[in-house]
């Protein structure tokens, strides 16, 4: 019998991976938050998901943070900002070999959660695929892309690298994930910010060049002294790649604001600012790019961290 994937968070990409998973016939759990929505779930009969125009609902098991299983496998969806609290709610479920997978975007959370389970195995991730939710237990597929997978303290790959595989989830174990992960981290700060603030697509951030521009320079400075220089090679190209390539997208953080949603700032330009502030470097344009985000968070009456 092959080991249960639990799941924590139904979200977009937490109903990505349940889906795809179940369909390949492996065995699959849902938590959530409380017995409210599980009532809720329970009364939806199972997770749809769009692909192409084409809907299936899969009817995944869910469970509470109360259920009585141990857990062997743990896939943590949530937004950033909400993993350590729900991982928390799950420690007394989880066994000393447990594996942890994190889907969340940025930096931070990450290091959080795996400093409160020192005996875990903590695996990062990060992934260019696109999903989002339509309401509640039904996501479309936006955008096909890769995950990749790595843990910095351990290079040697998991075994259930192979159930990825047979449930079709397009997938690279790395070894260098963190140096993705800054990467990522360093587009996400050029980008989605001035997106915010300009109220624009990501194209018309051509119009905006110096600024981004200038913003790579600091943001290329701060990765070397973190001991990133891999993340920093030709970091303003690929920024100017992204933003003609998505010319027509809205940015996540762009999409967050607009629906009145909280961002997860504190793990991307947030925490850029703090590892600047940690290694004494002073990088004033995206010190100011932090606070005139914050600021426009705070006029829209949204969460400022
Ligand atoms: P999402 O759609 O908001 O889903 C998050 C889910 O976590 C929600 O279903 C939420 O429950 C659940 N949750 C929060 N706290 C919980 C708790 N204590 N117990 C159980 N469930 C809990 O978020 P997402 O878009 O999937 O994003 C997840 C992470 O992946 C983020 O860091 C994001 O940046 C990253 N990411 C997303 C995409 C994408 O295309 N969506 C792509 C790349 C990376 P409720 O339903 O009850 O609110």
């Amino acid at each position: 019998m092959s080991t249960i994937w639990h799941i924590l968070g139904a979200g977009s990409l937490g109903t990505l991976w349940a889906t795809r998973l179940a369909r390949a016939g492996l065995p699959v759990r849902l938590i959530l938050r409380d017995e409210a929505r599980l009532a809720n779930y329970q009364a939806a009969k199972g997770l749809t998901l769009v692909e192409h125009g084409v809907e299936q609902t899969y009817p995944v098991i869910g469970e509470t943070p109360h259920g009585p299983e141990p857990i062997h496998r743990l896939l943590v969806a949530c937004k950033a900002y909400d993993a350590q609290s729900a991982v928390a709610q799950l420690q007394h479920r989880l066994m000393q070999d447990a594996e942890l997978i994190l889907l969340q975007n940025g930096l931070g959370s990450q290091d959080a959660v795996a400093a409160q389970l020192p005996q875990a195995r903590c695996i990062f991730a990060s992934s260019t695929e696109g999903a989002f939710r339509q309401a509640d237990w039904r996501v479309v597929f936006a955008g096909h892309g890769y995950t990749w997978l790595g843990d910095s303290a351990r290079p040697t790959p998991p075994v259930w690298l192979d159930e990825l595989q047979a449930a079709g989830i397009p997938h690279e174990w790395s070894t260098d994930i963190l140096t993705r992960l800054w990467r990522k981290l360093a587009l996400n700060c050029a980008i989605n910010p001035l997106t915010v603030l300009y109220q624009c697509r990501n194209g018309e951030l051509q119009k905006h060049q110096c600024e981004v521009a200038t913003l790579c320079a600091e943001l290329g400075e701060l990765l070397e002294c973190c001991g990133q220089p891999a993340a920093a090679q030709d970091l303003q190209a690929e920024v100017e790649r992204v933003i003609h390539a998505t010319a027509a997208n809205y940015s996540s953080m762009y999409q967050d604001v607009a629906n009145a949603r909280r961002t997860e700032i504190s793990y991307l330009l947030g925490y850029a600012c703090q590892a600047a502030t940690r290694h004494q470097l002073t990088l004033p344009h995206l010190q100011q790019l932090q606070q005139r985000l914050i600021d426009q968070l705070v006029v829209r009456r949204l969460p400022r961290d």
